[in-house]
């Protein structure tokens, strides 16, 4: 008898977590699994502002999947997904290439929302992925370095755009890590701006009022300039247009202004609600009986109006129900319903602040910050015990990983 074919399709924190828990469920020729992720490597999102100011090494935040995963058990395909058909239970990838499944785990991810503005999809830099981090990166020596040759003080304004918990990890690395980079190209910090711009009366306005002061004060401290209660309107290559004929002439802008489900998967002809697949309580997509889906493309819905919010910390709770509801799907046995239980939200703000809440408990300050690290180290663990926390920190047998970006 053909073994059942299990296909995981997205390599992020929801698709790796549930190839490594199945390769612990599943008995030994139970079943064939296969990840496909566009990039051989998985990174760590929640850092991916330290690699954007470059205050954290590559290795920190990537690593090779084939690190990852046990090769005995799971097959690694490096390939772009572009299409799925349900009806012939078949995957379609970049080049024409097809995968058969039984078993099919949609986990692709958010993309940056940009409501249409004029100019950001053409103009503006993302926190998105591995790639679009190194790119800003790349683009801020390049300005540091154009600076010495025209004295063009927009090459020296960096903005944020955006308050939420990325636009805010962004400004707070930005304030700690530009003044390294400036006296690394012999260009004065002094000179450097760097603002915040947000809609919202208030940057994290979906937080406690405590904790936005909090916030607010330390962004001012470091000397970031926080324009609220103002949209963007649009962008250039030069410049950034505001709300009431404002323009800000920059050639950085970092557009940290929402995310949204990834859209390939509105193409397939299965049940789509809010621009993302639509889950039932066993993480399987509406309507189908072996295809589940997980993280920030799919829709969970926590009661009747609120849906769960697109965070890792939900990705990474539903990983092991979804892969054991595979499993017993395989099995014939019956599924567990998922449940989510909100642990908590921390963010940081540059290396020595942090804002959160953990169950009723405000934090903010060093603990904050602290907060946040441990938070990561878990995740790391989880990942790949004390062994991958080792090899993060210290580089120790790590395999390198590449990534070409357009400069
Ligand atoms: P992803 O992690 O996005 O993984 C999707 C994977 O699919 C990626 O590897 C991608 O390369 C791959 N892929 C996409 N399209 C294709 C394709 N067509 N073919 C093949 N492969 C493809 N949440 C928290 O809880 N805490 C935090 O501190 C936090 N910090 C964040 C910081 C930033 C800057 C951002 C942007 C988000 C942050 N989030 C945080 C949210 C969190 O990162 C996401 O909710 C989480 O990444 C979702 O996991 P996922 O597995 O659904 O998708
Ligand atoms: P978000 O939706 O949380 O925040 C986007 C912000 O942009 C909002 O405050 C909004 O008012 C503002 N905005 C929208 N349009 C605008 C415009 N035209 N001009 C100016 N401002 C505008 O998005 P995010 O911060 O990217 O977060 C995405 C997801 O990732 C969320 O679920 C978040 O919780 C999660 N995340 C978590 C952490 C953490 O826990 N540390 C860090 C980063 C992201």
């Amino acid at each position: 008898m053909n073994k059942p074919k299990i296909v995981i399709l997205g390599a992020g924190y929801g698709g790796i977590i549930t190839s490594k828990k199945l390769e612990k469920l599943l008995k030994s020729g139970e079943a064939d699994v296969t990840l496909i992720n566009k990039h051989d490597y998985h990174y760590i999102t929640t850092q991916l502002h330290k690699t954007g100011v470059g205050t954290a090494a590559d290795r920190q935040i990537a690593m090779t999947i084939p690190e990852l995963i046990d090769p005995s058990k799971t097959n690694f395909l490096k390939a772009t997904v572009t299409h799925v058909d349900t009806a012939n239970q078949e995957v379609q990838l970049e080049g024409g290439e097809t995968v058969n499944y039984d078993y099919l785990l949609i986990a692709l991810g958010f993309e940056g929302q940009t409501f249409g503005i004029p100019g950001i999809k053409e103009n503006a830099f993302e926190l998105r992925s591995f790639r679009s981090s190194k790119a800003i990166y790349h683009h801020i020596k390049k300005q540091l370095n154009l600076f010495k040759e025209d004295q063009d003080p927009s090459r020296l304004t960096f903005v944020v755009a955006g308050g939420g918990f990325t636009g805010i990890e962004l400004l707070g690395e930005l304030a700690d890590g530009l003044p390294k980079l400036c006296k690394e190209h012999d260009v004065p910090f002094e000179k450097v701006k760097i603002i915040g711009i947000e809609a919202a009366p208030s940057v994290i306005p979906f937080f406690p009022k405590q904790s936005v002061e909090y916030t607010t004060e330390v962004l001012r401290k470091l000397n970031i300039q926080l324009i609220t209660s103002t949209k963007i309107l649009g962008c250039t290559a030069d410049k950034i247009i505001l709300e009431n004929n404002i323009e800000v002439p920059a050639k950085t802008l970092v557009w940290s202004c929402g995310v949204q489900g990834n859209t390939i998967v509105q193409k397939w002809g299965l049940p789509i609600e809010k621009g993302k697949l639509a889950v039932d309580s066993y993480l399987r997509i509406k309507n189908t009986k072996n295809v589940f889906s997980i993280g920030d493309c799919s829709l969970f819905m926590k009661d009747d109006k609120t849906a769960l919010a697109p965070t890792a910390q939900v990705a990474l709770q539903q990983a092991p129900v979804c892969a054991k509801n595979i499993v017993a799907s395989l099995r014939g046995e019956s599924l567990t319903t998922f449940e989510y239980h909100h642990k908590g939200s921390v963010a940081s703000i540059g290396l020595s602040a942090g804002v959160g809440k953990v169950g009723a408990v405000r934090l903010s300050g060093l603990i904050g910050a602290f907060m946040k690290l441990v938070i990561e180290a878990r995740y790391l663990f989880n990942l790949g015990g004390p062994s991958l926390i080792l090899k993060q920190h210290f580089g120790v047998n790590r395999e390198q990983v590449t990534v070409t970006v357009k400069q």
